[in-house]
Formats: structure tokens, sequence, C-alpha cells
């Protein structure tokens, strides 16, 4: 005999078939929706509800919204037009006066209707002279006796050839079969402490909500469990990368600090300091620092990342600097050169663009210690890169939310510090949950002096005009860009369209200036060389895409025209937009859209016109993109949540945070009992994708 729990496994494990009105061609649709099992049914959620709350009589509906009128089928019309439409009309007669149900292009639904029939018609009436119609509403044909259904009536995502109905058979089924066994992940007292619902009703409710309250109690339980389960997961990676790992202990001295500020020709800004000072407190500690560090474009967070290097230097550690792009890497290694012209700091510059031999050198240096500072892109976290004795790790993320590569660098003995460095803003919810593992530090203020960069959205008539605003600029010495999309550097079309865009200004109204072309499939040395021209002046205007969004940095260019700038992320275009605001002359930003601009692209760019706040850029493209767009993109390897909508539950969020937090503090392994459904949940989630090691 089996025990009652492995009886209750063996019946939620159970294919579908077993339920009732489910035969193997149902089986094989719901297959299709990733339901094989009675358990899976239970938790195939759905996407929405028919709200079948508010039933009226006639005389006391209103227009615009959901309302269920009772009647009885009074006339059924169908007309046809010679062009082939039609339009069914179907008349019921109930409390208070008559409506009618229209349909258009339907008529087979004719069939469907009997006069004298008892009908439920659901839907948003209009009025229409002295009646009342409603546009397809939602019907309800009654049996004798038979009463409507009430409550708010679920809609599940389907498949081709299974009706809501028939899934909502399946699932009642399901609930009557399977739910006596369903475990609680939650202890009881864990539960009533939270306030969240036992899981037998949370399910019953989630899938039949008797009203909208009961929704909102089982669905939060869903989220706060969906949201505790990820933080849960992010709190015991990150003890897991703290706890038995030993790293160096960077203290700073007076003279140290004293002599990396020495390096600076000016004084760091509070948010500067701040921030120096938190990453101070983690490297004086004998586990590996794990902060992120991010604040606004130009807010000076490399000068923050240079100090932590300087300082694991001073105390005989190397320091790696990480970044996405070899331009990047190249201009990361052309400030600290700057920085570090009269130090005996020795850096060396690692990308996959050095010839065999160079690479040998440098990965010799490297691991015989006789290089402090390695910047380099990708090709630091390679197989054959051994450090001698690597302190701190930097990882300059730029705006790749998530995409995370930490982990491969090779260290011998001690673990490294790590900073990761993102070039825009955050939105909260992001901090909280793609960087859930990660202490954070915030850059706020700007260094003085940043210039405003005046943005505008221009009409394709005012093109003229911002020709020529650009060229009197120009000739006041002023540098600038012209920014064509390229997303997909493989592209060839959109490669087409930036050559395209390089003649027709060097031909047109840009013909007395000299223009360079630049995008990311050049050869490393030409794009080099090209920057350099840029930068030296001899090139005035740089037509080129995206590529220089990273991090690119010449304080004479104040000028910046960006083509169908509906096709980049706000965040994308707010980091474009920095590298005109880097110098002593005021920034001119003007965004020429494509032809069939939709609302929501639109919008975003009103809202980059309005402000130039990147904390507040970011949070107005979490909102208008949604998580979904973020999260639901899988480079960041977290599988997307299913229940919780970020933009909406960031309170459940900070809460479930909190939660598991002082669980995993408490219980790092989540060993004890209470927690082993939970911590099953956890592994089986987020087990691969955090990397994280079998907790014992
Ligand atoms: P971020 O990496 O945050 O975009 P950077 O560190 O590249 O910003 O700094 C942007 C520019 O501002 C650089 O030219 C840098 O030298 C300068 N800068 C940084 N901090 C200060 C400061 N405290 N005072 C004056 N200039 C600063
Ligand atoms: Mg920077």
């Amino acid at each position: 005999m089996d025990r009652p729990e492995e009886t209750g496994v063996r019946i939620l494990n159970r294919p579908v078939q077993y339920l009732k009105g489910v035969g193997p061609q149902r089986a094989e649709l719901l297959a299709r929706l990733g339901i094989t099992t009675v358990k899976d049914v239970l938790f195939y959620f759905p996407r929405d509800y028919f709200d079948l709350t508010d039933y009226r009589e006639i005389t006391f509906l209103e227009e615009g919204k959901v309302q269920s009128v009772e009647g009885v089928v009074a006339a059924v019309e169908c007309r046809t037009f010679p062009n082939g439409r039609s339009v069914l009309t179907v008349g019921i007669t109930g409390k208070g006066g008559f409506l009618r149900g229209v349909w258009f292009n339907q008529p087979y639904l004719r069939e469907q209707f009997q006069v004298g029939q008892r009908v439920v018609f659901s839907g948003k009436p209009r009025r229409a002279g002295l009646l009342w119609e409603m546009f397809h509403p939602m019907v309800q044909r009654l049996g004798e006796e038979e009463q409507p259904q009430r409550g708010l009536l679920p809609l599940y995502s389907l498949t081709q050839g299974l009706e809501q109905w028939e899934l909502r058979r399946i699932v009642r089924a399901a609930l009557e079969v399977g739910l006596p066994w369903v475990e609680d992940v939650f202890p009881e007292d864990y539960r009533q402490k939270h306030a969240l619902l036992p899981i037998q009703e949370a399910l019953r409710f989630i899938h039949f909500p008797p009203d909208a309250t009961s929704l909102e109690k089982a669905r939060r339980r869903f989220v706060y469990q969906e949201l505790l389960v990820l933080q849960l997961a992010l709190a015991i990676r990150r003890c897991q990368q703290q706890s038995f790992r030993k790293a160096p202990v960077l203290r700073v001295t007076r003279e140290i600090d004293k002599r990396i500020r020495r390096l600076f020709p000016f004084e760091f800004t509070p948010g500067q300091n701040q921030a120096i000072a938190e990453i101070c407190e983690d490297l004086a500690k004998p586990v590996p620092m794990l902060r992120l560090l991010h604040g606004d474009v130009g807010s000076g967070k490399t000068v923050v990342a240079a100090y932590a290097m300087l300082l694991a230097v001073a105390h005989g550690y190397q320091t790696a600097l990480m970044t996405p792009t070899e331009v990047l890497a190249r201009q990361h290694m052309a400030t600290f050169e700057r920085l570090l012209a009269h130090s005996r700091v020795r850096r060396v510059l690692l990308t996959g663009g050095l010839s065999p031999r160079e690479r040998a050198t440098v990965l010799a240096q490297i691991a015989a210690g006789e290089a402090d500072l390695v910047i380099g892109t990708q090709a630091l976290i390679q197989e054959d890169v051994q450090f001698h004795r690597l302190g701190l790790v930097i990882i300059d993320e730029q705006h790749k939310f998530g995409v995370r590569q930490r982990a491969a660098l090779k260290a011998s003995g001690e673990d490294p510090h790590y900073l990761v460095m993102s070039a825009t803003p955050i939105p909260r919810t992001l901090t909280l949950t793609l960087f859930g593992d990660l202490d954070v530090s915030t850059i706020r203020d700007a260094p003085p002096g940043r210039q405003r960069v005046h943005t505008f959205l221009a009409e394709p008539d005012k093109r003229g005009q911002w020709w020529e605003f650009f060229r009197e600029k120009l000739r006041e010495g002023r540098q600038g860009y012209v920014v064509t999309p390229v997303i997909e550097e493989s592209d060839e079309l959109d490669l087409v369209s930036l050559e395209q865009a390089f003649e027709s200004l060097a031909n047109g109204e840009l013909e007395a200036f000299r223009l360079g072309l630049m995008h990311g499939r050049l050869p490393a040395e030409q794009k080099q060389a090209i920057m350099h021209a840029f930068r030296t002046g001899e090139i005035q205007v740089l037509v080129c895409t995206s590529v220089i969004e990273v991090g690119i940095d010449v304080p004479n260019a104040t000028l910046m025209a960006i083509e169908n700038p509906e096709r980049f992320g706000l965040a994308q275009l707010h980091q474009l937009r920095g590298r005109v605001s880097r110098g002593r002359y005021p920034g001119y930003c003007c965004l020429f859209p494509g032809p069939d601009l939709s609302e929501q692209a639109r919008k975003r760019l009103e809202a980059f016109v309005r402000t130039t706040d990147g904390f507040e850029l970011a949070e107005v493209d979490f909102a208008l993109r949604g998580p979904g767009e973020i999260f639901g993109t899988r480079q960041h390897g977290f599988p997307p949540l299913r229940v919780a909508d970020l933009t909406r539950d960031y309170a459940v969020l900070v809460e479930a945070r909190r939660d598991a937090q002082q669980i995993v503090a408490a219980d790092p392994g989540l060993a004890n009992p209470q927690w082993a459904l939970l911590r099953r949940q956890v592994l089986a989630r987020y087990g691969k994708a955090l990397d994280l090691a079998e907790v014992a």
C-alpha cells in the first residue's frame, strides 16, 4: 500500500487522459499547451477572465462596462449583403425591456438561436436609439431550470481545436480529482503570518473566482510564491558566491587614497565618493564583493571603477576590466594611459584582434603577474587566460541587461572581488531581479558643468532646417554624429541604408565637410583609425551605427541626428544622446522617425524629448515595454515569470525579497524540513540558470 503522500503524487502525475472528457485527441491538443499531467492542468492559469458578476435588468444597464442580461430569444434575423458581408441580430426580451445582440460576418451563428430559448448575453451594452445592443456578446444558452454562470469566467490561452468551454470542463475535472492532493509549499504558520491563501483555495479561486476579491487574493498568493522562489534562488546564489570563498582584504589607507585621488584632475562628486565608500567597505572584507554600480551616462562611473582598480593594484593584486566591445576596451585603455602616464602600474590590452604572437606575450605577462591592469573583451574569459594574482574584476556590462558572464575568470587560490558596471540606470525592479544577487551602488549626481542636451522630435519637413543648424555648428568648430539603426550587424539591408545615408549626406547637406563612416563590422584597426581621426577633429561628422553608443567620449561632438529612432530602445537612445553632453558646449539631438510610428513608439520618443534624467527614462521604458520584453528575452538566462507582472507587482517583489533574505540568512541551504518543497521548486526552476550548487 502507498502512503497517502505517494498516492497524491501518483494522482497528480497521472496523464491527462485519466480525466473525464479527455481522450487521446484532446490529450494531444493539451500537450501542445505543455499540459500532460493532472497537475499541469491545475497550474495552467487563465490568461484573463470574463466578468459575469454584474447581472442587470435591462432598465438599469449602463454603457462602458461588462454586464449580463438574462432573457428569452424573441427574434432572429440575418441579413447578407451583395458584397458578402452579413449582420446577424438576435433580440431578447428580459426584465425591463429589449436587448439586441449583433454579430458581423458570422451568419452561421444563426443556427444556435431559437425563438423562445432562455439565454444570457454578456458584454458592454450600447444605446441604439431607444434600444440597447451588444456587439458580439458572450452567450450562455440555458437549459430548463438551469442557473446562469456567475463570477469571473476564466479565459485560457488555447490552441487550435480546443475551445474555452472544453478546457474549463477539463480544469473542473482536474480540480475535483487533484485538488485534495496538492501540497502547500508553505508551512501553515508561514502562510498565516504572510496572509497567503492555502493552496487549495488559491487554485480554486485562480480558475473560478467567485468575485474580484477572491481572484486578487489567489493571484497574490501565486505572485508571492513565484517571486519568493526567485528571491530565494538569488539569495542562495549570493550566499554560495560568498561563503567558503576567500577574497583578498584590500583596505584603503589615507596614503593610498591620497595617491589615487592625486591622479585625477578633479574632485570627485558626492555620488562618486559615496559609491567609493561602499566599494571600499566591501573590499576590506575577506569575502568577494558582489556589487552593481549604476548611474546615468557620464555620471563618472568609470572613475569609480578606476579607483577600485588602483586600490587593488596598490595591494599588489591584478585587476581585470572586461568590456562588451573592442572599441570600448580601447577607449578604457586610453583613459588609463592618460591617468597612469606617470605611474608604474603596468597595463595590457587583451582583445580578439591580437595576433597569436601578441596574444601569447600578453598571456604570459598576465600569468607571470607582470601586468597589473588587464583590459579586454570577452577574450578575457577564454580558457587559456590564467591570472597570477587576480584581486578584482570589473565587468562593464553596458546596458545589455543581465548578460552575465562572471563566473569564468580564472584565478588561482583566492576569489576576486566583482564589480558590475551598467552604462545606464537600471529600473528598480530589475535591480531586484536580474541583478538581485548583487549589492547596489547608485550615482545620482553628475560632474559639475555637464551640458544639457536639447532634444527634438522632428517632422519630415524640418530636415532642411536641422541640417542648416548642423552646418552652422560645424562651422563654429563643433563635431557631430549621424546615427542609423543597424540592429543586427549581419543585416545587409541595414548596412545599405547606412551607406546610403552616408552617400546622400556627403553629396548633399554635408557636402562641404569631412565625413567618416563607421559600423561594427569594420575591421578593428579601421575602426580605431576612424575613432582617432574623429577624436582629433580630422573627421567632423561620424555617420555610424549604434556602435558609438558604447561609451565613446569626444567632448567636442555636440550634434547628433538619429534616423529611425523608433528602432532603438530608450536606454539605447539615452546612451547615444549621452555622447553629445560631454564637453563645454550644449548638445543638440534631433530624432527623425520613420513614417509608420506606432503609438507606443511615439510615447517612448516623447518621453525621451521631455526628460534627460536617465533614471526616469529607465522607468518609463520599463513601464512601456513591459517586463516581458526584458525578462522574456532569454539572453540573461532567467526563465520567464509566469504569474507575476513586475510592472504591477513591485510591492510584492520587495516583500518577497525581504522574506527570502531572512529565510536564507537563517538557513542558507534551506535544510529545515519545513522548506523542503520550496527548496525543490527553487532548484527546479533556477538551479541551472543561476548555477546553484545542489544545496546540502
Ligand atoms: P560614465 O562611465 O558614468 O558614463 P565617465 O566615468 O566616463 O562616466 O565620466 C564621464 C566624463 O566625466 C569623463 O570625461 C570623466 O573624466 C569626467 N568626470 C568624471 N568624474 C568627474 C568629476 N568628479 N569631475 C569632473 N569631471 C569628471
Ligand atoms: Mg563610461
